[in-house]
């Protein structure tokens, strides 16, 4: 059985998915003609199966770890929801219980990522841990605001930040579902991965902005932007095509990762890219861009003793900066390399970065971690071996 419902602004396959507790395959099975196109429009009448009720039979080779994992469930949660079963090797064939409300995790890491589902979350993990503070750090081009979110109140300044480029929209998953296993431990008063989360959140305060590139990440996910006439810009500097899931840059073709005063006009010459476009535009004169300029005096303002920001791909950390990076940098990326079992890479020839302007600027440790492997936009089903190396890194980023 299905029923209709017409498509809306922001919508996208993955949203309606999510709204309506079915699968995205179901979605497609249900609609075939439409499923030729990556991006659905306000105004299409698509077809919603109906779910049946939350329960799950078990699968040879199940576990309630790996089943937790997998629909998002608190592992312990689970267990108790089903005292009979045995967590390691349930009968094959039985029904168990999904738990609901309080148990259930609030970052969905099976489903794509955008702003839409990072203010919901953010919303909703305020609601469950009332020590998280939030505040708005600036706004996009199109007027979104950047929100950054504290963790800790320790006097030791950490800072990460991801999603500077619009197609790693994956990094902000990463660092949500980090904020939220961190949150719950220390609401719990439980060791995360080893690590006493009590004593972590005594010393070190964690600045957290899951997504610099708010309007970049939407166009990637939706495919389109309010204004028509904008719209038929952005197609073009997208060399004429309408799919926008390979672009890096803002939504003014300025790529944010080149905009800092940090031998900024050397990038330029080096990027060579005349004009606005998906990627490598430096832009008209360095923090020409609100998202760049509204991290550059966050920064500032924090003071930070350390900053790490997030990119796909390659499982590299880049720790220098045309030497002006202090000498601990070098060792704080091999400690975070056995953390993560990333590469710490000795990086020449990049300049006007986010990191390499830290440096510069405050002569502290600035690192960039590319997580994962593969090609951008990194596939969702990289999201849980990334989630195991970074957040090794990130819980030694903490200690230090
Ligand atoms: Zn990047």
């Amino acid at each position: 059985m299905t029923f209709s419902y017409v498509t809306q602004h922001n919508d996208t396959w993955f949203r309606i998915a999510r709204r309506y507790g079915v699968s995205t395959s179901a979605l497609f099975c249900c609609n075939p003609r439409l499923r030729e196109h990556a991006y659905i429009y306000p105004g299409q009448i698509i077809q919603i199966p109906l779910h049946p009720e939350a329960g799950y039979v078990i699968q040879a080779g199940d576990t309630l770890p790996d089943i937790a994992w997998r629909l998002q469930i608190s592992p312990g949660c689970l267990t108790a929801a089903n005292p009979g079963v045995d967590p390691l090797s349930p009968c094959v064939g039985q029904t168990i219980k999904l738990p609901a409300g309080d148990g259930a995790e609030i970052v969905d890491t099976k489903r794509e990522y955008g702003y839409v589902e990072l203010m919901e979350d953010i919303r909703c993990l305020r609601t469950k841990y009332p020590f998280l503070q939030v505040k708005t750090i600036g706004q996009s081009v199109l007027g979104r605001d950047i929100p950054a979110i504290r963790l800790g109140s320790g006097p030791k300044r950490m800072h990460f930040n991801g999603s500077f480029h619009a197609n790693e929209w994956i990094t902000t998953l990463l660092l949500m579902k980090f904020i939220e296993q961190y949150a719950h431990a220390y609401d719990h008063r439980q060791l995360l991965r080893g690590r006493n989360v009590t004593e972590l959140f005594a010393q070190t305060s964690l600045w957290v902005v899951p997504l610099v590139n708010p309007d970049g990440v939407e166009l990637v996910h939706t495919g389109a932007v309010p204004d028509p006439v904008q719209h038929k810009q952005l197609v073009r500097w997208n060399h004429g095509s309408l799919d926008f899931t390979g672009w890096k840059a803002n939504i003014r073709g300025v790529d944010l990762n080149d905009q800092f005063p940090a031998y900024w006009e050397e990038e330029k010459q080096r990027r060579a890219a005349d004009g606005p476009g998906p990627r490598d535009y430096t832009g008209a004169h360095a923090l020409s861009e609100p998202e760049a300029r509204a991290m550059a005096d966050f920064t500032s303002e924090h003071d930070f003793d350390m900053v790490i920001a997030f990119h796909t791909q390659g499982q590299e950390i880049y720790w220098n900066y045309r030497d002006m990076e202090p000498p601990a940098s070098e060792s704080i990326a091999k400690r975070f390399a056995k953390a993560s079992r990333y590469r710490a890479i000795k990086l020449h020839a990049s300049d006007a970065g986010y990191k390499d302007w830290f440096i510069l600027q405050f002569r502290r440790p600035g690192f960039t971690v590319e997580a994962g492997i593969g090609v951008n936009p990194l596939p969702l089903s990289q999201f849980r071996s990334a989630y195991d190396d970074v957040i090794g890194l990130m819980l030694e980023a903490l200690v230090i």
